[in-house]
């Protein structure tokens, strides 16, 4: 059951509320969002209808939410939402393009790779400084340093920075220079990363992992929101299936399937599904297609040097091609593709 509070409700309205529920055996998540806020409650339904919530002040509407994840589900709030990136829209009327390089490596790649990304119509720059690896022994990233190389060329180029974190306790530190933090793959179910990502005050990129159904990766989501950040977007990068000649298998249906489940705006990684990088305008088109609200690409200036992911990344003779389709396919569904933001003036 979720309650949402009026506009005018004041700070008593809520702890009011949040005791009589606690006096029903139940306990209250508060999610103060910028317009409103929400209470989600868990507990026994049948006893909290004996509270007249409804009846309480403060109090705009009151719902039963038959989904496991409440704050995220399209029953809380039927209209898709649109997440704001510093001032960059992901949601449902536009395409948005997020284009860098799997891994942060040096300045100079940095720079090029952003303006591959720019060139290939991205509103938004990937890049990872801290690299959840298979092996111990691969590049792990660079940490703090690669953070702040994603900050010089945000300044550089005008594109907000999309970048990973691994890890609850660097969450505060990733958040001082991201503008969007992405959890990965490996970490959907890391619990205290999700809770620490939703106390971060920036907007969380979930992708999916490899192994999670969609009702797991909308719980995983719940986490965040549950904390107080509802700026969610959901990234299907491909599951594990007996499949080998892909990477990952990339569910297109998954799309549909979780923006009907929730009003989160949802996007494809063609790069970490695919694995390979003539497989990525292929995977671009079907995900534009099918309506997602972006996609995510992985670039590289020299792939065949890269430190992460070389075989996915494109090239620079892809780049017109991805800007081409991205463009063309926005305005066969009913999209606008979202403008790259201008670089502040030196
Ligand atoms: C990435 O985007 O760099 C990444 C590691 O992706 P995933 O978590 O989907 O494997
Ligand atoms: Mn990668």
């Amino acid at each position: 059951m979720v309650i949402v509070m009026a506009p005018e409700a004041t700070p008593d309205n809520i702890d009011n509320l949040v005791d009589l529920v606690a006096t029903a055996g139940g306990e209250a998540y508060v999610t103060r969002g910028v317009s409103r806020t929400i209470i989600g409650l868990v507990g026994d339904v049948q006893q909290f209808e004996t509270l007249d919530l409804r009846a309480m002040p403060g109090v705009s509407d009151v719902l039963r939410i038959s989904a496991p994840y409440k704050l995220v589900s399209r029953e809380n709030q039927p209209s898709r939402s649109m997440v704001s990136v510093r001032g960059v829209p992901i949601g449902a009327d536009t395409m948005t393009v997020i284009a860098g390089p799997c891994a942060v490596e040096t300045p100079d790649q940095t720079l090029a790779a952003a303006r591959m990304a720019r060139a290939a119509g991205a509103a938004l720059l990937r890049g990872g400084a801290y690299k959840p690896r298979t092996s111990p022994y691969a590049f792990q990233g660079l940490g703090e340093a690669g953070l702040k190389i994603l900050s010089d060329v945000r300044d550089e180029t005008g594109l907000p920075v999309v970048t990973e974190v691994v890890d609850a306790a660097d969450v505060e530190l990733v958040a001082g220079y991201a503008d969007m933090l992405q959890i990965g793959t490996r970490n959907m179910q890391n619990f205290a990363l999700l809770q620490a990502a939703g106390e971060a005050g920036k907007p969380v990129l979930l992708k999916r992992g490899m192994n999670a159904t969609i009702e797991e990766w909308l719980m995983a989501a719940e986490y965040i929101a549950q904390r107080g950040n509802l700026d969610i977007v959901l990234c299907e990068r491909g599951i594990r299936t007996f499949e080998k000649a892909t990477r990952n298998t990339l569910d297109i249906s998954a799309v549909p399937v979780a923006q009907n489940l929730s009003h989160l705006p949802v996007i494809v990684d063609p790069s970490h599904s695919g694995g390979k990088r003539d497989l990525v305008l292929p995977l671009s088109r079907a995900a534009i297609a099918v309506g997602a609200d972006g996609i995510i690409v992985d670039v590289h200036p020299t792939p065949e040097t890269a430190l992460c992911d070389g075989p996915q990344a494109l090239v620079e003779e892809d780049i017109a091609a991805l800007a081409d389709l991205a463009s063309t396919l926005s305005g066969l569904t009913g999209r606008v593709l979202t403008p790259a933001p201008q670089p502040l003036p030196a």
